[in-house]
């Protein structure tokens, strides 16, 4: 991706979907972390286009010195990333959001002198019996991110999906 220097959403489907074929054949867990800034449109109305491009390389910075060298941090869209975390749990996902959260709290971004407010939501999900592919699982982060907008904002949601086979009479998918 040109403005953040990221990969673009279609070189991160095509590792996840590698990704997919590990967990389906050796049981392999990987994580999934989907995030969108918060009230992104008030920072482009207020201080301009550039300020909010600026803020998005700043989320992009966030999301680099958060993950290990073997994940993969992509430009989803618009104000929307996504990461890829091989050989990661959900729980383990969630330290790391939580890590990305916090650091945009920390580390105030500032664009020609002006302070710049940005928040982040996310939402973790992990591949499961039931988010076994690439549409499932990106539709359980997605829901659990809409948990976090719904739920207050600037915070990490983990999409609770069962994980025990033998209960795949409940497909279910719950957001905690
Ligand atoms: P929410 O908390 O519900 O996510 O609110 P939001 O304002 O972030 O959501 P919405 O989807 O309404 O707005 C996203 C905004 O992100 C709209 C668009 O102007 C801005 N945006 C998307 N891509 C870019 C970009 O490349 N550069 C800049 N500066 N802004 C962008
Ligand atoms: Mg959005
Ligand atoms: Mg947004």
């Amino acid at each position: 991706d040109p403005l953040t220097q990221l990969y673009n959403r279609r070189y991160v489907f095509n590792i996840f979907r590698d990704a997919l074929k590990r967990y389906r054949r050796y049981a392999e867990p990987f994580s999934l972390i989907m995030i969108d800034a918060d009230h992104f449109k008030r920072i482009n109305d207020q201080y301009g286009h550039s300020a909010g491009d600026a803020a998005l390389r700043a989320i992009a910075d966030a999301c680099n010195s958060a993950v290990r060298e073997s994940d993969v941090v992509g430009r989803f869209g618009g104000e929307e990333f996504i990461i890829l975390l091989p050989h990661t749990e959900a729980a383990d996902a969630a330290l790391v959001a939580e890590r990305i959260r916090r650091t945009m709290l920390r580390d105030t971004c500032y664009w020609q002198g002006q302070e710049l407010d940005i928040t982040l939501s996310l939402g973790v999900a992990e591949a499961g019996p039931v988010t076994d592919t690439l549409d499932k699982l990106v539709k359980a982060a997605d829901q659990a991110l809409y948990e976090a907008k719904t739920s207050g904002r600037n915070r990490t949601v983990v999409a609770e999906v069962v994980q025990q086979a033998e209960r795949n009479s409940l497909p279910e998918i719950k957001a905690a």
